[in-house]
């Protein structure tokens, strides 16, 4: 089993690096990336444990990215974590995220949220913080009825605490994950809803900036979805990418680890050398 693409709680998830990797252990995942939002930091922990129980480890990040009006995710897999341009510029995503949290406790306060909101800081024990654990932390407060009311009343674009995320452009993005010697790819095409010509006109652009791949994943397309992104793949020489996008949230426990089937036709990222690097002589089929 391979899964390249989940979270820890350094960024929106539930699990610790170490916690993610021993429950990957345990479902039978061999090959296993960390792709945590905008932040290396839970990289080196998730390198030991994963020696420890014999899972081939591959450094990852997702990136937040705007391409036009809306934003995109980037997912960057066999990053070198102490390369330049990568480690700086999440640095300065930290710097913006933080900037932006206190920016939303202001906004929520003024809309009428209890001042108690400034304690989700203290809560994460961190002040960079997104969208998510803001949903989350209001409606453990007791100020939205759910996560999803919470973007509906408070956090949704247009709403009173809307702050523009203002990520940089995909193609720095893309830029920090070559440079780091990684292999960039579009994260989860299926979430931006895109028309066939305007996913065409995307993809485009992202091999034209560097970009290599393109998650596919079977298990949370539609199979008409699935076979249109497959058909993407091959029109636009892209390797493919699998990945559940785990967060650890209770109704993704009994799916992590899924087995899931490929067509032979697509060219699979894990075979690149970039990710070669750290399977050795792991048996992945
Ligand atoms: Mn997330
Ligand atoms: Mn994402
Ligand atoms: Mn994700």
């Amino acid at each position: 089993m391979i899964d390249l693409h989940t979270h820890s709680l350094c960024s929106d998830g539930f699990l610790s690096p170490t916690q993610l990797v021993n429950l990957a252990a345990e479902r039978g995942i061999k090959l296993l990336s960390l792709t945590d939002h905008d932040t290396l930091d839970g990289l080196d922990e998730a390198t030991k444990t994963a020696n420890q129980n014999n899972i081939a480890f591959v450094p990852g990040i997702e990136l937040s990215s705007s391409w036009e009006k809306g934003d995109i995710h980037i997912v960057g897999l066999g990053v070198d974590p102490t390369a330049t341009a990568l480690y700086n510029g999440v640095e300065q995503m930290r710097t913006h995220r933080q900037e932006r949290t206190h920016k939303m406790i202001e906004k929520l306060i003024k809309a009428g949220v209890s001042s108690k909101i400034a304690d989700i800081v203290h809560f994460y024990g961190r002040d960079h913080l997104g969208r998510a654990h803001f949903a989350r932390y209001l409606e453990k407060m007791g100020a939205c009825r759910s996560e999803e009311a919470a973007f509906k009343q408070y956090l949704g674009r247009g709403k009173p605490a809307f702050v523009s995320s203002g990520w940089l452009p995909y193609t720095e993005a893309i830029s920090w994950i070559t440079q780091a010697g990684g292999i960039a790819l579009l994260a989860h095409p299926q979430h931006y809803h895109l028309t066939s010509t305007k996913l065409d006109l995307l993809l485009g652009r992202f091999v034209a900036a560097g970009g290599e791949g393109m998650e596919i994943q079977p298990l949370h397309s539609t199979p008409t979805v699935h076979k249109q992104l497959l058909h993407k793949l091959d029109s636009f020489n892209l390797m493919g990418s699998v990945g559940s996008d785990f967060h650890g949230k209770e109704h993704q426990l009994t799916s992590f680890g899924q087995p899931f089937t490929i067509p032979d036709n697509v060219r699979p990222v894990w075979l690149d050398p970039r990710i070669q690097r750290y399977t050795g002589q792991l048996e992945l089929t």
